[in-house]
């Protein structure tokens, strides 16, 4: 048989032309990549021996082994995992599985330096290996078939690869660098050596280093006559599974090696916590903050979750069972004995153990959270994964206090956009009679610190909090209460204000009320059935008027932009009007004894009351016309 030659994925050579092309400040990550690939391989075959021990009896030794060969200037990383047969090869390093490859493009920036960190998190780890070799040789075979059909893969990253079947007497893959002249640094042995530790160290696999034996001069021997140099494997790493070591044996340096090696990640993460569990139910867990969103946070179909071991052995990826969705941010592993070796995702859907842990695991998270939410790197936190944290107080109401103390907001105390506002700090801050939490929803962060409806409570020193996230309408419309304070929306037609108003206040309201009774008649006159009712406003002190849903609750322009698009039917709601008396328009249209040009008054409040409320109007060429009438005549 001759090598066939295929062309790589489009997406796969766009990449590698990147990755031939720049300067990458950190070459070294191509070992991160292929020790972490080999690593898998081995934990893969691992698995599979459990039910079927004959797959590694000819061999049962796992081992990566490393070798550089100045002479022929290649580097070869070897393992004796699961390895792939010539279709498999011809799949998994020739296109990319992942349905990222357009996002991973896109985040592309054109600064090498900046380009290089990314490479790894898209899962484009294999075509590292094109940083520093201008070739590389892939031999392998899979444990589940014959000698004959090893595989032999070549590529010189220049848009195709051939790959025949070979030959191969042991399992495994070799993948052969041969080292760019530029990058020939890492052919030397402490070069490599440094680089090896510090991807393999924690790895649970012993990895093994090509390197010079030295050899004591036998008695009576002249040291210095020259020798032929002998070599020999030596292994670099401890190969104890990092999780399973106590954690004050652990440096912090080491932590962020194992979650970039567990996560795919280039950045160091936010946090983590590493807890030892025995006593009923067994378990180790190695949970991480990331710093960084991944650009596939929203994307509901691709699976997010913890690595799954049991007893030490690798048993799945992405196990989302084990957390709540409102915390896949989450990465990491969980190690328990507490189930079957053989266990399934279908059987850990049903198990109580599964969610037994999920339980543990939740309350783990939210303490790290909460431990991380009196550090300055919340605000990253925050940043990054707030909006997400959202749906916890929905998603899990045994948890919703618990996920309510870590959410944050602006509010008109504190108005910065980045939200440093807590729950807690907003309680701690109200006034003496006041009982309820108030907040504002609004369309975005500019609508909401200037939103008319913040008035009066403005005027009275009473914080409201300001929202403007997608997420949050939904979240507000799913809560009632912390600390056993109600949230209020300020748009609610009845906002009480209960005893934050005192007596006098009230009497005032009321005269007003009565003054005005004529005047809200003339409006509701003219307004006719275009509103629900007309009121004069407790709430308004520099706008003319506003709009307030019935039942408290009014729905935003940005939800039902939503609903819209949704294809849903729009409830055809009807507004309160409410208007100020004080305001120097509404007594120009209180003094205006010409009914018609009255009604055009009252349209005119109207249109803007929406218009502050909603952003657009339905007809805004009717707008101008009797505005203009006005404005002229
Ligand atoms: P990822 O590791 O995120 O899947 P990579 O680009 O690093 O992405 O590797 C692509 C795929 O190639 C792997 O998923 C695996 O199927 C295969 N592969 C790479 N290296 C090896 C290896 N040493 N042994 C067996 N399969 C490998
Ligand atoms: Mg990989």
């Amino acid at each position: 048989m001759t090598a066939e030659v295929h062309g790589f994925q489009t997406e796969v050579a766009k990449l590698l032309n990147l990755l031939a092309n720049s300067l990458y400040s950190n070459k070294e990550v191509f070992l991160r990549e292929l020790i972490s690939n080999a690593s898998d391989a081995i934990d893969k075959l691992h698995f599979l021996s459990l039910t079927n021990p004959d797959l590694v009896k000819d061999d049962p030794t796992f081992k990566i082994r490393i070798k550089a060969d100045k002479e022929n200037k290649t580097i070869t990383i070897s393992d004796n995992g699961l390895g792939m047969t010539l279709a498999e090869a011809n799949e998994h390093l020739g296109t990319i599985a992942k349905s990222g490859t357009e996002d991973f493009l896109k985040h592309m920036t054109g600064d090498a330096q900046k380009d290089s960190q990314l490479i790894g998190q898209f899962g484009v780890g294999f075509y590292s290996a094109f940083i520093v070799a201008d070739k590389v040789t892939v031999l392998s075979r899979s444990a589940t078939v014959s000698a004959d059909e090893g595989v032999s893969w070549e590529s010189t990253g220049e848009g195709t690869f051939t790959s025949e079947n070979i030959h191969r007497d042991r399992r495994g893959t070799d993948i052969i660098l041969h080292i760019k002249d530029s990058e020939s640094e890492f052919l030397d042995s402490w070069r490599l050596r440094s680089a090896i530790t510090k991807y393999s160290d924690h790895i649970s696999v012993p990895v093994e280093l090509w390197e010079e034996k030295y050899e004591a001069p036998a008695e009576g021997e002249d040291a210095n006559t020259p020798k032929e140099p002998k070599f020999e494997y030596v292994q670099v790493n401890d190969a104890k599974a990092l999780w399973t070591r106590a954690p004050k044996e652990i440096k912090d340096e080491e932590y962020k090696e194992f979650y970039k090696h567990l996560s795919s990640d280039y950045q160091d993460p936010l946090t983590w916590a590493h807890n030892k569990v025995e006593g009923e139910l067994e378990y180790t867990s190695l949970l991480y903050i990331p710093r960084q969103a991944p650009w596939d946070l929203y994307t509901r179909d691709n699976k997010h979750g913890l690595k799954l071991f049991v007893h030490r052995v690798f048993i799945m990826d992405e196990a989302e069972q084990f957390l709540p969705a409102y915390l896949r941010f989450v990465k990491g592993l969980v190690d328990t004995n507490a189930l079957p070796l053989n266990v399934s995702r279908e059987l850990l859907q049903e198990s109580a153990v599964t969610r037994k842990l999920k339980k543990a695991l939740t309350k783990r998270v939210l303490n790290m959270l909460d431990k991380l939410s009196k550090t300055d790197d919340y605000k990253i936190f925050w940043q990054q994964f707030g909006n997400v944290l959202k749906e916890g107080p929905v998603e899990d109401y045994s948890n919703q206090e618990a996920v309510l103390k870590l959410l944050r907001f602006a509010s008109t105390t504190d108005e910065s956009a980045e939200q440093h506002v807590s729950l807690e700090d907003y309680v701690s801050r109200m006034k003496e009679k006041q009982q309820h939490i108030y907040y504002l929803t609004a369309d975005s962060y500019q609508a909401a610190v200037s939103s008319p409806y913040l008035e009066q409570l403005k005027s009275k020193g009473i914080e409201v909090l300001l929202m403007w996230e997608r997420v949050d309408e939904w979240l507000m419309g799913n809560v009632r209460e912390f600390d056993g304070k109600t949230f209020i929306s300020v748009t609610a037609s009845d906002l009480q204000l209960g005893d934050l108003q005192d007596s006098e206040e009230q009497k005032k309201q009321e005269e007003s009320v009565e003054q005005n009774k004529d005047l809200i008649e003339r409006f509701k006159q003219v307004l006719g059935d275009k509103v629900q009712d007309v009121k004069v406003s407790t709430r308004l002190i520099d706008s003319p008027s506003c709009v307030v849903g019935e039942g408290g609750r009014m729905m935003t322009a940005q939800m039902r932009r939503i609903m819209e698009a949704a294809g849903q039917k729009l409830p055809d709601e009807k507004y309160i009007l409410e208007i100020n008396p004080k305001h120097a328009l509404v007594e120009k249209a209180a003094a205006e004894t010409d009914n018609e040009r009255f009604a055009k008054w009252a349209e005119v409040i109207f249109a803007q009351a929406l218009l502050t409320d909603q952003g657009t109007l339905k007809d805004p060429s009717a707008f101008v016309k009797v505005l203009n009438s006005l404005l002229v005549g």
